[in-house]
């Protein structure tokens, strides 16, 4: 090989050697409330590169906006969350399965009729991971999530959406509620239980009215809500009384119906949040 070539080949090589290096250690966690139609799927990425993905919306959409957020380079994924098994949820969750390698299922054990649950059972036997009330998951070094609903001996007793898993993520003094499709029975039971203050909720069931009580924002004080929704869904989402509900608490609102994929930005102290 003539000198020159030589020379350009290990600059290359160092290159592509120091570009993971490079883009994983960030001081951010940066979340993307993904633009995927009437479901919900979040991405997170914590500032040591770890990945995780909170649900995987209603179909292979889902695999088009990690394309566009995640790092070229990157084909596997730390966590993947099911909230709970509706199709809203976890449509996109087997394309994602194929696409990426997957490192751990987080899952509610909740049962579900559908031949596509059914599928997604065998298909992540022995690389799922149960998480309960009381549970605290660390997402690498710095971005930890604390389980604070479903209880483990009572989740059978609740509708499939009521027994969504729920928590918070926190990163520094940041932290985001986020509990898939729960109703008011969840609410209630996590008012109860008297939940710490949040910066940021994720709007559950897609701002539906079987959600987002008073009494729910005036116990966490929210500052931003977030709402995944496609776009003129059938089923109204969100419905005016959530709109009505958080503009009382003076909460300010992102919708993906109306501004597409919504991108949140945080040092461990405060926070951004762009359409991207
Ligand atoms: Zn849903």
């Amino acid at each position: 090989m003539p000198m020159l070539k030589r020379l350009i080949f290990i600059i290359v090589c160092l290159a592509l050697l120091a570009l993971p290096l490079r883009v994983s250690l960030s001081s951010y966690l940066e979340i993307y409330f993904l633009d995927i139609g009437q479901g919900d799927a979040i991405y997170l990425r914590t500032p040591d590169g770890v990945d995780v993905l909170i649900d995987a919306g209603p179909d292979a959409t889902v695999l088009q906006e990690l394309g566009a957020v995640m790092p070229v380079w990157d084909r596997e994924i730390d966590y993947v969350m099911l909230s709970h098994p509706d199709l809203d949820h976890l449509g996109g969750m087997l394309d994602v399965a194929d696409r990426y390698t997957v490192k751990t299922f987080i899952w509610n054990s909740s049962d579900h009729d559908s031949a596509l649950f059914k599928l997604f059972q065998t298909e992540t036997l022995g690389s799922r991971q149960t998480l309960w009330e009381g549970d605290v998951l660390y997402f690498g070094c710095c971005v930890s999530f604390a389980v604070h609903w479903p209880d483990r001996t009572t989740y059978s007793r609740y509708s499939s959406n009521n027994a969504s898993i729920s928590g918070i993520v926190r990163y520094g003094s940041f932290s985001l509620f986020t509990g898939g499709d729960i109703e008011k029975d969840a609410e209630r039971a996590l008012v109860r239980s008297d939940l710490p203050d949040i910066d940021v909720l994720k709007v559950s069931h897609h701002g539906s009215r079987t959600s987002t009580m008073p009494d729910f924002l005036a116990d966490t004080a929210p500052e931003v809500a977030i709402i995944q929704s496609g776009r003129d869904n059938r089923f109204g989402h969100p419905h005016q009384e959530v709109l009505n509900n958080l503009d009382i608490a003076g909460v300010q609102v992102f919708r993906t119906d109306l501004q597409g994929r919504i991108h949140l930005k945080s040092d461990g102290h405060g926070y951004s949040i762009s359409r991207d």
